[in-house]
């Protein structure tokens, strides 16, 4: 999951944090990244990161978390420049890839088009990550236009956004607030949770964190929950509170009640299908996953889909639960997702 904002200063850390504090409690040993980290008044203390690495309990590097750091408050790419330094995005990919198959939360560094580097703003490493986004917007007034600016920008790049995050910047009367989330779900087709009331104390600030991001939170179709009894219904809340923002594994005792759900993801069985999806098109090319009928139209082979999803769902470590089946649709559409992207790159690429 990636953690990004309309702005910064929004909330971004907090998210970050209450996901991971939510991923451990459940025991799934999340891992932590903030790869560019500016406004270090130490570098060796890189406060966002440690606070990611405290929320996770884990004891990953520093260096590993945190690959990038920079004294100046400013967008990484510009703090970078003043230095005369380019910050590499090679180290970046490789420290992500050293988390494995770990659930890996991230937090980005201000909004969408930050410049990371002379050719890289955040979207662009969220796109390499391949990972599905949580963005993270002002409760109040201004925030129609951020949010769906973001948001319209994340769909034209083909990036999943699981959640929009409203968190309130400040306690001032703001007559916006109650319409923002309901209006935001409509129009974006998009679930809203929050808005996260402002309060000053650190350890009550990160229980409202959490309780926002366990929660159902708006949106824009009805409940699958509706269709079941409100028992069950409660049952699959309280064992599924991390699977609902799609983020964790599903206890087994509630995976009767979670084939009732729409939004089960297990994101190691997503990240291992897709890389066993790029191997297989490093290696065979994109005529292997197509049929093609004439003139314009392809279609995908459903069956390579297929065997994709299969080999990723065998090949994980003995001691995870095996996915439950609305995971495994979730994988095998996010495939079937990726495929079409490439495909469509391809034609536009070659002008077919
Ligand atoms: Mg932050």
């Amino acid at each position: 999951m990636f953690v990004t904002a309309t702005d910064t200063g929004v909330g971004k850390t907090q998210v970050a944090a209450a996901l991971l504090s939510l991923l451990a409690d459940a025991g799934a040993s999340p891992a932590p990244f903030k790869p560019y980290e500016s406004g270090c008044t130490r570098l060796s203390r890189p406060a966002d990161a440690l606070e990611l690495r405290s929320a996770a309990r884990s004891s990953d590097p520093l260096d590993q978390v945190c690959v990038h750091r920079f004294r100046a408050p400013l967008a990484p790419g510009i703090a970078a420049a003043r230095l005369g330094r380019v910050p590499a995005f090679r180290p970046v990919l490789e420290a992500f890839r050293g988390f494995g198959r770990r659930p890996l939360v991230v937090e980005g560094a201000g909004g969408l088009l930050v410049p990371l580097d002379p050719r890289h703003d955040v979207i662009d490493l969220i796109e390499t990550l391949g990972l599905p986004v949580v963005l993270v917007a002002r409760a109040g007034l201004g925030t129609l236009n951020h949010t769906g600016l973001s948001l319209e920008l994340l769909r034209a790049r083909g990036i999943p956004v699981r959640a929009v995050v409203l968190s309130r910047a400040s306690s001032a009367p703001d007559p916006s607030v109650e319409d923002n989330a309901a209006w935001l779900a409509e129009r974006h087709r998009v679930r809203v949770l929050g808005p996260v009331p402002f309060i000053e104390d650190a350890a009550r600030r990160r229980r409202a964190f959490r309780k926002a991001l366990r929660s159902r939170g708006r949106q824009h179709a009805p409940e699958p929950s509706r269709k079941f009894s409100p028992p069950a219904a409660r049952a699959c809340s309280a064992a599924c509170s991390a699977a609902r923002l799609r983020i964790g594994r599903v206890e087994s005792s509630a995976r009767q009640e979670s084939r009732h759900m729409g939004d089960v993801i297990d994101l190691t069985l997503v990240s291992d299908a897709r890389r066993y999806f790029q191997k297989l098109l490093d290696t065979r090319g994109l005529n292997y996953f197509l049929r093609k009928d004439g003139g314009r139209l392809f279609q995908i082979e459903q069956s390579k889909v297929e065997m994709i999803v299969r080999t990723a769902a065998r090949s994980r470590p003995a001691h995870l639960p095996r996915p439950p089946q609305h995971a495994v649709d979730h994988c095998r559409k996010e495939i079937r997702r990726e495929l079409i992207r490439r495909v469509v790159e391809a034609m536009l690429q070659t002008g077919l």
